[in-house]
């Protein structure tokens, strides 16, 4: 018997996520972050989906494909714990490990076709954009919602850090909004309220970070008790 398995694709990510900076460690996080999933032949049939609509979550099942060709780790240093103590792969999340999969609980916002093309739009993805699907599950509350699981080192979600937009990026954000119809002011307040620096950057540097969300590069800087958005370049990329 064979302890290696191959598996095929079944799609493929869209997201607003267009670096691994700054995408929120879990799903759920970021409310506001569209994503779709496009079925790719020859699971791009509306068959498979059939029964879906009486869901409202479904698991992802996908490849962490940016981390391929990196070596797993027996031990690391999650995020949560202020990265400077190590417990094991498999007493974390981490994106290093002997198989690069990825597990995220979304929620459906619809189904759409499009001639060939099929979509599941989803909400609250933490995926990277063009991330390998292999396979989709509805989410059964009956069995998945354990209301006395215990949480370990990371019981509960990371506090945010309130976001303040310059005068430049609020205008900047205005104009992207009427030209692209996408809300960018809750999506940036979301994602980079996380405050995504490394964990050993705690306070306050004149650094200034970029995060790419959609075609923008964000840009912004942490203060003492706030985080500010210098500007929003687009279109980049
Ligand atoms: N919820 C999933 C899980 O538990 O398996 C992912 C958790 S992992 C800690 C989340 C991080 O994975 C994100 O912050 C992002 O940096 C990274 N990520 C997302 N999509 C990725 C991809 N396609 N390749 C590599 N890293 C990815």
């Amino acid at each position: 018997m064979t302890n290696t398995f191959q598996f095929q694709q079944i799609g493929v990510t869209h997201s607003c996520y267009k670096e691994k900076f700054g995408i929120p460690r879990q799903p759920g996080l970021v409310t506001e972050a569209a994503a779709s999933i496009e079925l790719l032949p020859p699971f791009n049939r509306m068959d498979v989906l059939d029964g879906l609509e009486g869901f409202s979550h479904i698991w992802v099942h996908f490849i962490f494909h940016q981390c391929i060709q990196e070596q797993w780790k027996a031990k690391v240093r999650p995020p949560r714990l202020g990265g400077n103590k190590k417990v094991g792969v498999f007493a974390t999340r981490a994106t290093h490990r002997p198989n690069p999969i990825g597990l995220s609980v979304v929620e459906i916002q619809g189904i759409r076709q499009d001639k060939k093309r099929i979509f599941i739009d989803i909400i609250g993805a933490d995926l990277l954009d063009k991330t390998p699907i292999i396979d989709i599950k509805p989410y059964l509350p009956y069995a998945d919602a354990l209301h006395h699981a215990q949480g370990g080192f990371a019981p509960e979600a990371a506090a945010l850090t309130p976001v303040q937009f310059s005068k430049l990026a609020l205008a900047q954000a205005l104009s992207y909004k009427e030209e692209y119809k996408r809300e960018l002011i809750p999506l940036i307040e979301q994602v980079i309220g996380q405050d995504p620096r490394p964990s050993y950057l705690t306070n306050a540097d004149d650094r200034i970070h970029g995060n790419l969300l959609w075609n923008t590069n964000v840009k912004w800087t942490v203060g003492s008790d706030h985080i500010l958005i210098t500007e929003i370049e687009y279109p980049v990329g």
